[in-house]
């Protein structure tokens, strides 16, 4: 049995907790490797570790870790299909789909290339006479990172090289169903050049995560899950005096108005519900249709999920692959269940889809539930897996008010060929990542990834200059070099 310990001080190291868990193979089942689970002594080591690698990193001149970070970039790249095998092995997504996260990953890295010029102040000459005055952004310290199982290569990279490349020393927890791929980039890090220690893995749970949050060394931690340990996270981590950003779960809606092109929206939400088994905080998990769309757009949901492929994530035809757990699959049946008590009508019933070579797999095919009221459970929670609820309206105000006054506010989109009720939509909806005729709206690296109400706690969003912001204390600087002496001043100071 394969056992994953932790990626400390620049080599792989053996857990040494009594603790373990089993990571599966959502496809087979079958149990792939056993994670030991960090003590609070190891990741306290893993902190004295990284703080140890920080004086001399924040020291390192930006452009020189620009450069191992061009190295690690060119390694990423070179590497892309061993790390979507490794993804699709413990979380079960199709190769094609894990080829595209650890693709979006990889704009991260390219992005936080650009570091020295990103890390350029503002500078005025003569803010007084013979005053100068400047801006640095100087690195925070410390920075923890802790991973959903979603995007187990993705959500690392959206955190860490921004970090890193600001001169600040990491340590990264990821999720303990699908850790794997996390360590290989360790690796890849170390590969790169990256000195020892600035850069470590710990694999845990909530022991190794409460260890982190309320260690004294740490500065900064961010964190991407579900929202109850979002609102956790940020509230801990307040508590011991370090800044947070705590991403958390999602419901996305997307209108359907009356004039959408019809053949394109069903291809769209095909692909942004049951892509990834509908395990994406992007996913559209609400199709709103507005007016007489709705009976065209279920029809033509209902036909083109007939030939949904749900196979094996490696299978070279598969567009959806299993679940990621035994449990997660239980509960995601649990919801289903609960939408037909609830009085929704289940066009489409997945619930009994298997892989027929597997029959231990984690699997579950596409299910599309219409005439979904607001009362619901299946409407108001997350359900995170391949379950679309159709929602009738009669008219735009009635749609924009639904998302409005949903828990969550992650992303959303329009469908529509009116130019007038896009630009009213993207003013008024009260979301973070917003889509007009794009389904799943995920920023490209040089923007910032972040939503709304309770899918985010915290100030700022991921990667782009937010993530730059997060990860550096600003310090303003302001200088007289004047000829002579000067004399007391009691009054404030002011421009001469
Ligand atoms: P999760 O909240 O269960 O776990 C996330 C991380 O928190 C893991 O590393 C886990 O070990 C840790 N954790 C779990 N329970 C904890 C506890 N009680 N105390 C301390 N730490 C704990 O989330 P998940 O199931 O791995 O991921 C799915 C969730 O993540 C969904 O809700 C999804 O919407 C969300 N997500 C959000 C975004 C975003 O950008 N907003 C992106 C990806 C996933």
């Amino acid at each position: 049995m394969n056992q994953i310990g932790h990626y400390i001080n620049g080599e792989a190291v053996t857990g040494r907790g009594e603790r373990n868990r089993a990571v599966f193979n959502p496809a087979t089942g079958f149990q792939n490797a056993q994670l030991n689970l960090a003590t609070v002594k190891e990741v306290e080591e893993a902190v004295q570790v990284a703080t140890d690698a920080l004086p001399a990193w924040a020291a390192t001149p930006p452009v020189r870790r620009a450069r191992i970070m061009m190295k690690f970039l060119q390694l990423l790249n070179e590497n892309i299909d061993e790390l979507a095998l490794l993804i699709s092995q413990e979380h079960g997504k199709v190769l094609d789909d894990a080829k595209g996260e650890v693709t979006r990953g990889i704009e991260v890295v390219e992005f936080a290339c650009g570091i020295p010029h990103l890390l350029k102040g503002e500078y005025n000459e003569n803010v007084g006479t013979r005053v100068d005055s400047w801006s640095v952004r100087q690195p925070v310290g410390v920075c923890a990172g802790i991973s959903p199982f979603n995007f187990p290569v993705m959500v690392p990279l959206w955190m860490f090289p921004i970090a890193i490349a600001c001169g600040n020393t990491f340590i990264m927890k990821p999720s303990e169903k699908d850790p794997s791929s996390t360590l290989r980039l360790a690796e890849l890090f170390s590969e790169a050049g990256l000195p020892a220690g600035v850069f470590n893995v710990v694999n845990g749970d909530k022991e190794a995560v409460d260890t982190l949050l309320q260690h004294p060394a740490i500065s900064a931690v961010s964190f991407v899950g579900s929202t109850p340990i979002a609102r956790y996270v940020q509230k801990v981590g307040i508590e011991h005096g370090k800044r947070v950003q705590a991403l958390g779960g999602a419901k996305n809606h997307a209108i359907i108005m009356p004039d959408a092109d019809l053949d394109s929206t069903v291809n769209a939400l095909m692909g942004a519900a049951y892509g990834s088994a509908g395990e994406r905080c992007m996913a559209i998990s609400v199709a709103v249709a507005v007016g007489n769309i709705a009976d065209p757009l279920v029809a033509a949901l209902k036909d083109r999920l007939k030939d949904l492929r749900v196979l094996p994530g490696t299978h070279p035809d598969a567009e959806m692959g299993p679940l990621v757990t035994r449990e997660h699959l239980d509960t995601v049946l649990r919801f289903v269940d609960s939408g037909i008590r609830e009085g929704a009508d289940l066009v489409v019933d997945g619930r009994h889809v298997q892989n027929p070579e597997h029959g231990e797999g984690y699997f579950m095919g596409g299910c599309l539930f219409d005439k979904v009221t607001p009362e619901m459970r299946i409407y108001q929670q997350e359900i995170f897996g391949p379950v679309l609820a159709v929602v009738r309206v009669d008219d735009y105000e009635q749609a924009l008010e639904l998302i409005n006054s949903h828990e969550y506010g992650n992303g959303t989109a329009i469908f529509t060929q009116e130019g007038h009720a896009a630009r009213e939509f993207a003013a008024r909806v009260q979301a973070g990542m917003v889509g007009i005729n794009v389904p799943i709206p995920v920023p490209m690296a040089f923007h910032s990834f972040g939503g709304w109400k309770g899918s985010l706690f915290g100030d700022h969003h991921m990667h782009g200059m937010e993530g730059v912001r997060f990860f550096t204390k600003l310090k303003t600087i302001t200088s007289r070099w004047q000829a002579g002496s000067s004399q007391s001043q009691f009054s404030m100071p002011t421009m001469k």
